[in-house]
């Protein structure tokens, strides 16, 4: 099977897989009102592409600038829900403990909303607020910077030491969070059936986990309406969206 293949047949994978790894992208939460990178620009941020807002060379150059744009998707994303291809994902792991482990991409905190159970998030979190650098040490710091001690601000700043807030999320050309990756690596080179959902596969090493399964001999699924870097990995190609896709193949 490959090219377009048709739910039922993908169905069956599922029901005979021991070990499923499934790796979501931006079009998860998609049909939760939160836009995908491809579709995030609008506006004021229409002239920026997020290669250049999310990272640190941008931040140390802009701060203001990169802390409004996290502010405005935090702002977009703060009442969203999960969607039925969340709560789908999340009603498989309660149903089979240990049968699936999810590995996202997403920082919107939307998989661990619906109740996954140890989500692997390899791009952190967008609410949570971490230090730009290391405290540096001022008199009233005491060695160490407290998140909740910062001045308000755009970003906000230590009073005492002048250290940056963060959003804490990986920017581009940054190492991923250690336990996490090595756990979805894990998870890769041990199922045999992956589901790739709502990615483009341009990021790395995220996009490298499906050839990881597939050079480990796992099945190896896309999700999603519109082709992507991912699809040549494939065994097979779900042409569907995320919300409507995973309740077929994940339901009892
Ligand atoms: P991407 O924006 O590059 O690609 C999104 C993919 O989702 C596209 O291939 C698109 O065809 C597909 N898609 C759109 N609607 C879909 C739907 N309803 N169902 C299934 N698929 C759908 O996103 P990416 O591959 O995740 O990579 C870019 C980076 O974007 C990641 O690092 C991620 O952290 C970040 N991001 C996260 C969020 C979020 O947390 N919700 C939102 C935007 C970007």
């Amino acid at each position: 099977m490959n090219a377009l293949s048709d739910l039922v047949s993908v169905r069956a994978w599922v029901d005979e897989a021991r070990a499923i790894a499934v790796l979501t992208g931006a079009g998860m939460s998609a049909e939760s009102g939160v836009p995908t990178f491809r579709d995030a620009q609008t506006g004021l941020w229409a002239t920026f592409k997020p290669e250049e807002l999310a990272t640190e060379a941008a931040f140390r150059a802009n701060p203001a600038q990169v802390w409004d744009w996290y502010a405005s998707r935090r702002e977009m994303m703060k009442d969203v829900r999960p969607n039925a291809g969340h709560e789908a994902l999340a009603r498989f792991q309660q149903r089979h403990p240990g049968r699936l482990t999810l590995i996202t991409q997403n920082v919107d905190g939307l998989h661990q909303a619906a109740g996954s159970v140890g989500t692997l998030s390899l791009h952190g979190n967008i609410f949570d607020d971490v230090w730009l650098d290391p405290c540096m040490g001022a008199p009233g710091c005491g060695g160490v910077c407290a998140v909740s001690r910062a001045q308000p601000g755009r970003p906000p700043a230590c009073g005492d030491c002048g250290n940056l807030l963060r959003p804490g999320v990986v920017w581009f050309g940054e190492m991923l969070p250690a336990v996490a990756l090595a756990a979805a690596e894990d998870a890769a080179q041990t199922c045999d059936l992956m589901l790739v959902v709502g990615t483009s596969g341009a990021v790395w090493p995220a996009a490298g986990s499906a050839h990881t399964a597939r050079h480990n001999g796992a099945r190896v699924v896309v999700i999603n309406p519109q082709p992507s870097e991912l699809d040549d990995a494939a065994h097979a190609l779900v042409r569907a969206t995320a919300a409507s896709a995973l309740p077929a193949l994940l339901a009892d």
